[in-house]
């Protein structure tokens, strides 16, 4: 039977219907008018209930993947940044709400177990996700299964610790990989730049406008010859290449699998995330690795989180 996956994000609630090869049936998105539990509960069963009526089948579970620190046996988050929530019971909410079983997971777990059975990671045992978009975020597989860790954070590539004592990251402490080269971070350094005067490059880019500012604009700077946007183009992938380098060396995954919007988007950092792959993880563990982008985009999390409930 088809079971139900929910996308939790800061802004909208989506919700799709899966079948048990991980295609999709039928979705639905609603907006998040109210962040508080009980409103976000209400927002996730409505769009859960137009997913459902749309495809027109039974389903018989429903797994959500939302950004924060939750734990993996009761589905309770301790910590959610972007919807300002501690300690919400989320699965026995929605549970109550919705009359059937929720499993509730990390939002970068949902889209590795997506990767693993209908993507990029089809056929693997242990495999390591790497998705830089805003953030950096990253989940682990190993025989097969998700690594969790013991406070349910494992993984967390994004906050390892680049610089001690450097650049605030949004997890409040200092010297984050993140707080280099995660794509609001990358734009924040960008957006720095040019209010120092320092980048004609920049200045004609952005025409002065700091709001068009993406990851690419940088990257576009850099190419053009920009010292100081070059410094920071290049300080980021360096920092995320030996990052990835090393995390190949320690887990010894067969296949890596790369997404979000600053590689897709950033061919310039990801070509120097790819050679640091090549030259810094250890010849042993890069025998045999595979290395695959992303292939489910915006749907990894949802078709994860409704193929873990089975
Ligand atoms: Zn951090």
């Amino acid at each position: 039977m088809p079971t139900l996956g929910i996308d939790l994000g800061g802004t909208f609630a989506r919700a799709a219907v899966v079948d048990g090869k991980g295609a999709i049936l039928a979705s639905a998105k609603v907006a998040l008018l109210d962040r508080k539990p009980p409103g976000v509960v209400e927002t996730i069963a409505q769009a859960a209930e137009e997913a459902v009526k749309k495809a027109g089948v039974k389903v018989e579970g429903c797994g959500v993947g939302a950004a924060g620190q939750i734990h993996k046996d009761t589905g309770v988050i301790s910590v959610a940044p972007n919807l300002g929530w501690r300690d919400v019971p989320l699965a026995a909410l929605l549970t109550k709400r919705m009359g059937f079983e929720v499993k509730v997971v990390n939002d970068l777990s949902a889209a590795a177990w997506g990767e693993l059975h209908a993507g990029a990671g089809r056929g693997a045992q242990d495999m390591l996700v790497v998705f830089v978009g805003s953030g950096v975020g990253s989940a682990i597989i190993a025989d097969g299964r998700l690594v969790h860790g013991g406070g349910g954070v494992a993984g967390e590539l994004g906050h390892i610790k680049v610089v001690p004592g450097g650049r605030l990251c949004g997890c409040g402490e200092h010297g984050c990989l993140e707080a280099y080269a995660g794509g609001h971070n990358l734009i924040a350094q960008t957006k720095e730049l040019l209010a120092s005067g320092a980048s004609r490059v920049l200045e004609q880019l952005t025409q002065d406008d700091p709001d068009t500012i993406t990851p690419v604009t940088l990257e576009t700077a850099a190419d053009a010859g920009d010292a100081k946007a070059k410094e920071i183009h290049d300080r980021a992938s360096h920092f995320l290449a030996v990052a990835v380098a090393n995390y190949v060396t320690v887990l010894n995954p067969s296949r890596l699998v790369l997404g979000g919007g600053v590689l897709t988007h950033c061919p310039g950092i990801k070509r120097q995330v790819l050679d640091g792959v090549q030259q810094w993880s250890s010849r042993v563990s890069r025998e045999g690795l595979l290395i695959a982008d992303a292939e489910l985009g915006d749907d990894s999390g949802i078709i994860g989180a409704a193929l873990l409930v089975k």
